[in-house]
């Protein structure tokens, strides 16, 4: 029997009752004349009235074309004369909204059982993105934030500004911007005469942070910085008020305050999921090797392993938490001999009091292979995060009891890309004039405990900081999640 004929004897047999969609896709799997078949289809569950598989329900907008117009021929003839099967082309019921924010709701085909996908992304049109200029073309600008663009909804790389005519001239050719949109570090200032630029990303060795982030606002443009937001809590402050008197916006670039996985931590934790939060031990470390690199200067990095990536212990768990530590205790250790830790520290091991007698034990270093977890302990249960500070590779694990047994959970989310996110939330504040969730006092809030912790360590005994009433003291509101 022909395909088309087995088509046509289900059609006959399920005629005045429901064929199944199963049933239908599996022989127009096979390459039959889905056109035919779903206008006889349709007209046999009409009993025999007009209507088409793609029909919708009444009020709901929706595209494509009515199968019953289209060619009811089974096969494709190439131009090379070969034959490949064919269906019909045809779009199911869509919601298409108007609202450039609203996404496209497509027709649902998943059951509740697997985790759902979706919303459909609604990215802004190009000229209605922000606009941003790259300072800085080193190793974060070029394998990171520029390839993030393209997973942006909301913002768009306009210009660059480097020390380097050579990289300018590459990287602006490869993301399509403007050799007139190429900045040297002396002609910084110009970037106030191009309409294009709402942003300034400053991707800069740290100890430039406060220097760049107050010229660029005096051009009145809005600034993302990248952690840690300078070297000192000093700097920090002259930053923020730069901005205020500017009228500009400022955000720091906690990414992970933006990340799924920690971000379901967050709630996990502050939803006490398994009862209060009682510890947390958390670990940063990676190894260098370059000591004339400008993350083993002093002067240019500001200190060793902790601003650089202690600092993620740190400011995660004062995310996870929502409270702020109200004294520290710090140990460091550099390998005496070693060129790479002249000036700055090699490790650190510090531990942070919070309020209800919440400890947070971390280590961070730069003499060990790659490893970056927390884990927190609340009373009925844990939550541990490995590569939780990493770009990527996010694992989420939970422990709780159960009667006589020992439940060990893998939790799974959709990984975003930081940046991406990141991004598009501070074109979000642009857009639509509000703070960011990281403004810079939640980055000056990091220099002063971070500056208690050197205290300590020089010191050798625990250092006090002034009490913080409330959660969230540091942050802005909540962002949209994308
Ligand atoms: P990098 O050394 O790879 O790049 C730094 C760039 O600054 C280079 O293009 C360099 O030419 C330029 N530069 C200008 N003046 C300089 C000077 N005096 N000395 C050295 N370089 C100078 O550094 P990076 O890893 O891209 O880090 C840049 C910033 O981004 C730092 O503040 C760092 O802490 C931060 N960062 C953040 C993340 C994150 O995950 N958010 C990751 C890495 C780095």
């Amino acid at each position: 029997m022909s395909i088309t004929n087995e088509l046509l004897n289900t059609v006959l047999r399920h005629a005045g009752q429901e064929v199944s969609r199963k049933e239908f896709l599996s022989l127009a799997g096979r390459g039959l004349a889905v056109g035919v078949a779903a206008t006889t289809l349709a007209s046999c569950n009409s009993g025999g009235g007009s209507g088409s598989a793609a029909e919708a329900k009444p009020g709901t907008p929706t595209t494509g074309t009515p199968a019953a117009e289209v060619d009811a021929s089974t096969t494709y003839t190439a131009p090379g004369g070969q034959t490949v099967p064919s269906s019909e082309a045809v779009s199911p019921p869509a919601k298409v909204p108007a609202g450039v924010d609203q996404p496209i709701e497509l027709e649902a085909w998943k059951s509740d059982v697997d985790p759902q996908s979706g919303p459909v992304p609604t990215p802004l049109p190009p000229e209605q993105r922000v606009g941003y200029a790259i300072v800085g073309l080193g190793h974060l600008s070029l394998e990171e934030i520029l390839p993030a663009f393209g997973e942006c909804k909301k913002s768009k790389p306009v210009a660059l500004v480097s020390g380097s005519p050579e990289k300018l001239k590459k990287v602006a050719a490869q993301y399509g911007i403007t050799p007139e949109s190429c900045y040297s570090y002396q002609d910084y200032e110009k970037l106030k005469d191009n309409p294009e630029v709402k942003a300034i990303y400053i991707v800069l060795p740290n100890s430039l942070h406060a220097e760049y982030v107050i010229r660029g606002a005096s051009t009145g443009k809005h600034i993302l910085c990248e952690k840690p937001m300078a070297t000192s809590a000093r700097e920090c402050e002259l930053m923020i008020d730069a901005c205020k008197k500017a009228g500009v916006k400022l955000m720091i670039a906690y990414r992970i305050q933006y990340e799924p996985y920690n971000r379901q931590v967050r709630d996990m934790v502050r939803n006490s999921k398994f009862g209060k939060p009682k510890y947390i031990e958390a670990q940063n470390s990676q190894s260098s090797a370059n000591p004339e690199h400008w993350r083993h200067k002093k002067a240019l990095a500001g200190g060793g392993a902790l601003p650089d990536i202690g600092l993620y212990c740190l400011n995660t768990s004062r995310f996870v938490l929502g409270t702020e530590p109200t004294e520290v205790f710090a140990y460091t250790y550099s390998s005496p001999g070693n060129p790479l830790f002249k000036e700055i520290e090699e490790m650190m091991s510090f531990q942070l009091r919070f309020p209800e007698g919440v400890v947070v034990n971390c280590v961070t270093d730069y003499n060990t292979h790659d490893s970056r977890f927390y884990r927190v302990s609340a009373e009925r249960g844990w939550i541990h995060v490995d590569n939780a500070y990493a770009y990527t590779g996010q694992k989420l694990q939970t422990s709780h009891a159960e009667g006589p047994a020992k439940m060990q959970n893998q939790i799974t989310l959709s990984e975003k890309n930081q940046f991406a996110a990141e991004m598009d939330h501070f074109s979000e504040c642009i857009l639509k004039n509000q703070p960011p969730h990281t403004p810079g006092e939640e980055g000056l809030q990091d220099h002063r405990i971070m500056e208690a912790l050197y205290q300590s360590a020089r010191e050798g005994r625990p250092v006090k900081l002034p009490a913080v009433q409330g959660t969230d003291v540091f942050r802005g509101p909540e962002p949209k999640q994308a």
